[in-house]
């Protein structure tokens, strides 16, 4: 039965979604069934973006009725996840088999379906969007059809059919890559000057294997260093030892993230800002991000600095990552190492929108492309047109949903059809 109306808001409260009925089938057979009847159907994950992206205006379907399931390949280093399920329940079952992901985002509690159809990512100069380590990925096709595209036998199709917005279909299973077990340690630098960041970012952001800049761009900011007990890193001694424990917004309760002070533990417990067991609470901030090429990141610095008057006020807090190459066509990363530029806003989205006007105005003219679930007040066709295989990606919809039964609004903002 199709849930009551009622709760169709996203997770931050800010959008409400237009689908009349949102299914959650028990079996993937009813799955099939229920996608070959709708006319136009569309996958909701953990609903934790900011905007319409995952909305339909006909049927929303969420797959975390379905048994959950993770199935390690030691011999082949992957993990075969049921679509449904969310990082943070993945990563204690890895990490108990002696597996890690190489890259976990800030937040654990996001589905794996839903963050790898965004291009959503973590930080570190090596490490490429969550999206990338997909090998395979299985999905339902508009006749109810289940179908596998994997890597090594669909080379020319699966960079397009992974980051896809929830537009080719409806992804029950994903393959990805895995590694052995590893152990971290974090270490806050607080009170570092964004002059010394802006002119040494090589050296600031190679420091670690996953480092984090927070700021609100006036002067200064601190800096989450992540290192690996397993690698010699090269470390780096701006500002000042944070002597205890933070939170990336300030005042907010420290014990929500995760363990810093060198304290070594699982890399599932430093990856990620936020504790697995404990999601921030949410419905008090928006969110807006921008990957620029990293060799505009200098000049990115520049002119965020110079509106630090105008950002600050509305903000909880910056955070600046970095992000490698991919080839995945609608990857924000696609093609290019990236410097991303992210704002947790107030929930307040008059004064919001006049800032991030501000702030795009400045950072489109470097190259800077949104992020896929979040804000932007971007046109779709400025947007896409900063992807070079959007053609490529237009016509793997034509191929694999020829009726567009899987796009809505916004995807049709994206590529109309006349
Ligand atoms: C507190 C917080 C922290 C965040 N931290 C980060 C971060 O560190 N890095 C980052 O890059 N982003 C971050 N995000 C953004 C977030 O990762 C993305 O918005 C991501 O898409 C959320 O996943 P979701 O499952 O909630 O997807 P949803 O918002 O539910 O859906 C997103 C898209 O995925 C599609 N989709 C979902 N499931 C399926 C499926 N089974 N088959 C086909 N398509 C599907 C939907 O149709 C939609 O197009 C954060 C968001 C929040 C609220």
């Amino acid at each position: 039965m199709p849930e009551p109306r009622a709760r169709t808001t996203n997770w931050a409260g800010n959008v409400t979604f237009g689908s009349p009925r949102i299914h959650r089938p028990r079996t993937v057979d009813e799955l099939r069934r229920l996608v070959c009847e709708s006319t136009r159907i569309r996958a909701l994950g953990s609903g934790h973006s900011f905007n319409l992206v995952a909305d339909s205006e006909h049927d929303l379907v969420r797959l975390d009725g379905l048994p959950s399931e993770a199935v390690v390949d030691e011999r082949n280093s992957t993990v075969t996840v049921t679509a449904g399920m969310r990082y943070a329940e993945l990563v204690t079952a890895l990490d108990a088999k002696g597996f890690a992901l190489a890259n976990l985002a800030s937040l654990p509690h996001i589905s794996i379906a839903g963050s790898c159809a965004t291009g959503t990512h973590g930080s570190g100069d090596d490490l490429r969007c969550l999206s990338a380590a997909v090998r395979a990925i299985q999905f339902v096709g508009p006749e109810g059809d289940l179908t596998w595209l994997s890597r090594d036998e669909d080379p020319e199709v699966l960079p397009g059919a992974v980051v896809a917005l929830g537009a080719l279909g409806v992804v029950t299973r994903l393959r990805l890559d895995i590694e052995p077990a590893f152990r971290m340690a974090q270490r806050v630098r607080v009170g570092v000057s964004l002059g010394e960041v802006s002119a040494h970012v090589e050296e600031v952001f190679g420091a670690a294997y996953s480092v984090s800049l927070f700021t609100d761009w006036r002067e200064e900011g601190m800096v989450w260093l992540k290192h690996r007990t397993d690698r010699a890193e090269r470390g780096w001694d701006g500002g000042r030892p944070a002597r205890r424990q933070v939170h990336p917004v300030p005042g907010m309760p420290p014990e929500h993230s995760t363990e810093q002070r060198g304290a070594v533990g699982p890399w599932y417990e430093r990856l990620p800002h936020f504790r697995p067991g404990l999601e921030p609470s949410a419905g008090r901030e928006l969110q807006s991000e921008f990957y620029v090429p990293r060799a505009s990141a200098e000049a990115a610095f520049t002119v965020l600095r110079g509106i630090g008057h105008l950002v600050a006020p509305v903000l909880h807090v910056a955070e600046v990552r970095t992000v490698r190459a991919d080839d995945l066509w609608l990857s924000p990363a696609h093609g290019r190492d990236c410097v991303t530029f992210h704002f947790t806003w107030h929930s307040d989205p008059v004064a919001v929108t006049r800032v991030l006007a501000s702030v795009e105005e400045r950072l489109l003219p470097l190259g800077a492309r949104p992020h896929w679930g979040k804000l932007t007040t971007m046109a779709a066709a400025d947007v896409i047109g900063t992807y070079e295989r959007a053609a490529d990606f237009e016509a793997l919809t034509h191929r694999l949903d020829p009726a567009g039964k899987f796009r809505n609004a916004f995807v049709d903002d994206l590529f109309p059809r006349v």
